[in-house]
């Protein structure tokens, strides 16, 4: 692919988020669960991708259900999407209940005041929501005490249509690790009780590494986000999603150095001998961790590449804000002119590379992905 792609010059890097490989990701996770619904998380504008054309896509692709983390994430997404039912994680409170109902959201109820809240803003029709029960997170979602009061006193969901209990995993992405099936039983466990209050609903346990657990973490509906995008749900084994997010800069500049000469700021990358040093027109402001930098000299085996035509060049010294040095002297001189294209993400470095590199997690490299960037789209239906 890096061969056809020019940065065109009124930009530094282009990102190219692949709209096909999304619906196929969606694909392979309904394959994965045939007995559930899949919904998915767009939340943080889809995990930096553009919530717009991402669920246009997932749209397309048959997803009904899609998951934000604010009112205001909620209405934004309405405004390109009529029709699907848009949950917001981060639930009620009372200065956004006409937020919600303007915009049709519906919130996941995660604390007693929060079913307070909603059941208040009741006035001729129930009010529908989900409710989010904390099985070992203790982030968000009633806990065992709060869960007693309620099945103490079920006239606190008086007002209230829950259509949906739902509970998050701790340790999915370990998929060895206890907590896994401790959360799955104690969620059964919790959702029997519920349903003689609530009536029959739907059950949702799994983020995307749940998903990869067994059939016995699916529930009636799965909630993918990472997946989606391309992102491996679990360390531990290989990655079975499609590589949806490739970014590409441009050597600016090109230059010789000898010892006892550094490269960037803080004189960080001693140069042992002669190199040759090419600068690119990308940094950490696009997006680029700027903890990936190889600021202890080519480590063997440690240094994060940028990949040249697939040709490996370490990165040399410190991120800049706008700029990353490589060290190009083994590539062939004809690769290394200014205008050059340069892989930064792409078939040679998957986002997990990346973050690993930065120690971080590919989450967090995309939804930081720069505004700078430019952003093309392949595939899709646009
Ligand atoms: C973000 C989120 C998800 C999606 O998690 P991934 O690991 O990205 O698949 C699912 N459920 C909840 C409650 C979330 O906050």
């Amino acid at each position: 692919m890096a061969r056809d792609i020019v940065i065109p010059a009124d930009a530094g890097a282009v990102v190219i988020v692949d709209l096909d490989a999304i619906a196929e990701n969606y694909r392979l996770i309904q394959s994965t669960c045939p007995g559930a619904e899949v919904g998915a998380a767009v939340k943080a504008d889809a995990y930096g991708l553009g919530v717009g054309p991402v669920t246009a896509a997932l749209s397309d692709a048959g997803c009904t259900t899609f998951f934000v983390a604010t009112p205001a994430e909620g209405t934004h997404l309405r405004k390109t999407n009529a029709t699907a039912e848009i949950v917001v994680l981060n639930g009620p409170e009372p200065g956004n209940i006409a937020t919600l109902l303007d915009s049709r959201l519906t919130p996941t109820l995660n604390s007693l005041p929060q079913i307070e809240t909603w059941a208040a803003a009741s006035a001729n029709a129930p009010m529908e929501a989900w409710l989010h029960i904390d099985t070992g997170m203790n982030r968000l979602g009633l806990g065992p005490g709060e869960l007693e009061a309620l099945i103490a006193k079920p006239a606190r969901l008086d007002g209230i249509r829950i259509s949906t209990i739902l509970s998050h995993l701790a340790c999915a992405d370990t998929p060895d690790h206890p907590m896994n099936a401790a959360q799955r039983d104690s969620f059964t466990a919790t959702c029997e009780l519920l349903t003689a209050i609530t009536g029959p609903v739907r059950t949702s346990l799994a983020n995307s590494p749940g998903v990869f657990l067994g059939s016995e973490y699916h529930f009636n509906m799965v909630r993918p986000g990472a997946s989606l995008y391309g992102i491996r749900p679990s360390a531990e084994r290989p990655n079975p999603m499609k590589q949806v997010v490739e970014i590409y800069t441009k050597i600016l500049q090109v230059r010789d150095v000898d010892t006892p000469m550094t490269v960037g700021y803080g004189a960080a990358h001693q140069v042992t001998g002669t190199r040759r040093i090419a600068t690119l027109a990308a940094g950490y402001a696009d997006g680029y961790p700027r903890a990936a930098g190889n600021t202890a000299g080519h480590t063997e085996g440690k240094s994060m590449c940028a990949f040249i035509d697939g040709q490996p060049a370490p990165l040399a010294g410190r991120i800049s804000m706008d700029l990353i040095t490589i060290d190009v002297t083994d590539l062939p001189a004809a690769l290394c002119r200014p205008g050059q294209t340069v892989e930064l993400l792409g078939p040679n470095v998957t986002p997990d590379d990346l973050a690993d590199a930065a120690g971080t997690i590919a989450y967090e490299v995309l939804s930081r992905l720069g505004p700078r960037l430019q952003v093309e789209y392949r595939g899709g239906t646009n």
